[in-house]
């Protein structure tokens, strides 16, 4: 089957796109059959649209597409939990990420932006280095990336993964949306690069709260195997202090994951 069949095949794969395409199908239908039903025709697609934005808007949905929002049950059944770092590398911030990881022993996810990467490739060396794993997180973190059509999803998507295969050495497996936002033609082009999407279980809002209490106790709260944990290296708020958050957060985040006898792996670890 050629890539546009494929692609064709993994659109329609979700039950909420199936059904999307009898609403417009059943529409048009209606309307050839009998005009005087445009009106409602035009309202069911309306309506049906409504729903596809509405589920790109809300990150830990699975209507779109698959999507990680915990760890498969057996990594979780091992006490494993993922930590997943966004937005770097970070000249500043992620060399003192990776110094805390490495004193604690523990494995880390990072999204890292594609033009990130190509500023600061010795980074993301690194961080491959020490054990932990590099994802894709677009090219460059455009805010209107849930806007985008199949073609600009691709774009940003491909160049991200070239440049950090790349430059880092290692070639993505996942994929995790700026803010999480997305649409309807973003699960063809993780489908044609081998791209799973993950987002998380919970999340600290880092970007916004600089107070480490606050972010601690948001990811903290019933945690439990198969969680997958997010936190920012690039973009990250700072504290009272002056210190980027997540680094007043992650080592006592760790601390708190020995406590609890749970162990930080990658994503692509706990697919094993
Ligand atoms: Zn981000």
């Amino acid at each position: 089957m050629n890539r546009n069949g494929k692609d064709h095949g993994r659109l329609l794969s979700s039950p909420v796109l199936s059904a999307s395409a009898a609403v417009h199908l059943g529409a048009a239908a209606a309307v050839l059959a009998h005009p005087p039903t445009w009106a409602w025709a035009l309202g069911a697609v309306a309506a049906n649209h409504g729903v596809l934005a509405a589920a790109g808007l809300w990150p830990r949905s699975q209507l779109l597409g698959s999507n990680w929002v915990r760890l498969p049950a057996d990594s979780g059944a091992r006490g494993e939990v993922a930590i997943t770092i966004d937005d770097g590398p970070d000249p500043e911030v992620t060399p003192q990420v990776l110094g805390q990881l490495a004193q604690h022993g523990a494995r880390a996810t990072f999204f890292c932006v594609g033009e990130r990467v190509e500023r600061h490739a010795d980074i993301a060396r690194e961080i491959v280095r020490c054990g932990h794993c590099i994802e894709n997180h677009s090219q460059r973190h455009r805010h209107d990336f849930s806007l985008l059509g199949p073609r600009g999803m691709r774009d940003e998507i491909a160049r991200a993964q070239d440049n950090i295969a790349r430059l880092s050495g290692s070639t993505p497996r996942f994929f995790r949306a700026p803010a999480g936002l997305r649409n309807p033609f973003l699960d063809p082009v993780l489908a044609s690069l081998a791209l799973q999407l993950a987002s998380w279980t919970r999340r600290g809002f880092d970007t916004v709260n600089g107070n480490a209490d606050v972010v601690y106790r948001r990811l903290t709260h019933s945690l439990r195997g198969g969680d997958i944990l997010l936190l920012h290296d690039g973009n990250a708020a700072l504290g009272a202090a002056g210190r980027p958050v997540i680094l007043d957060v992650l080592p006592r985040l760790l601390d708190r994951l020995r406590v609890l006898g749970l162990s930080p792996v990658t994503l692509r670890a706990a697919r094993l």
